[in-house]
């Protein structure tokens, strides 16, 4: 496998898909998912320039962190538990999985202990699936204002994870769902930041960005893993 070959193909899919719905493709992130992927092969993604990371566990997050140069931006994309933020607070770029209002207090006051604001994204679980965290969409705009009156923290946009599926068209109404809350709340709230939106993975990116994604989570279409 050549992983500048996977780069720019997943590249040019997220040009075509941002044309496409008549959007700059230098607006969209393409983020490397690099959870169970090995340190040298992240140094390989690394070096063709890539500097934005996501991970979904934090004991992996801790490790890659010290390997990798200082100038890697770190995501914490999976699910946090509340005794674990105090380990990587101060090394997260952005944290996309902000799922519960007990979290969003301990982040906040692990942020003022620290005397540092913290970057996050609310993680909304639009699809209403049991088996998925994130705060279903009847609580979303009561939590995003509880949130940010919540002096540590700095709210940047919003998050979803879609169903699985092989079939990308399927989950369009999903990524719809999260465009037209992250509208609602810029709305009804101009005071909160909704510059982002986290939502497409390697089988439905595209559709992720023709309905607005500003960061896409990739980690099999890159790695192969
Ligand atoms: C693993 C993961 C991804 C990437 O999934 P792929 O299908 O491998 O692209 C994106 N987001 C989250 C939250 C993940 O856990």
């Amino acid at each position: 496998m050549n992983i500048r070959d996977n780069i720019l193909l997943v590249k040019e899919r997220i040009a075509a898909a941002a044309c496409r719905s008549g959007r700059d493709p230098d607006d969209i992130t393409l983020l490397a998912v690099t959870k169970n992927v090995s340190v040298d092969l992240i140094k390989q993604v690394y070096d063709c320039g890539f500097k934005e990371f996501g991970e979904n566990r934090v004991q992996e997050l801790q490790k890659k962190i010290a390997l990798l140069p200082d100038d890697a931006v770190w995501h914490m994309i999976g699910h946090l538990q509340t005794n674990k933020i105090k380990y990587i607070i101060d090394k997260i770029g952005l944290i996309h999985s902000l799922d519960s209002l007990s979290l969003a207090r301990e982040i906040n006051r692990q942020a003022l202990l620290q005397n540092m604001k913290v970057q996050v994204l609310l993680e909304i679980n639009i699809s209403g699936e049991q088996s998925k965290f994130g705060i279903p969409l009847s609580e979303a705009r009561e939590f995003v204002k509880l949130v940010n009156c919540l002096p540590g923290l700095t709210v940047r946009g919003l998050m979803t994870m879609a169903p699985y599926t092989t079939y990308p068209e399927e989950v369009r109404p999903i990524f719809r769902g999260l465009k037209d809350l992250s509208e609602r709340i810029s709305r009804e709230s101009s005071e909160i930041n909704m510059d982002v939106l986290s939502m497409g993975m390697s089988n439905d990116f595209e559709v992720a960005v023709e309905e607005g994604a500003t960061i896409v989570r990739v980690g099999t279409a890159l790695f192969g893993v």
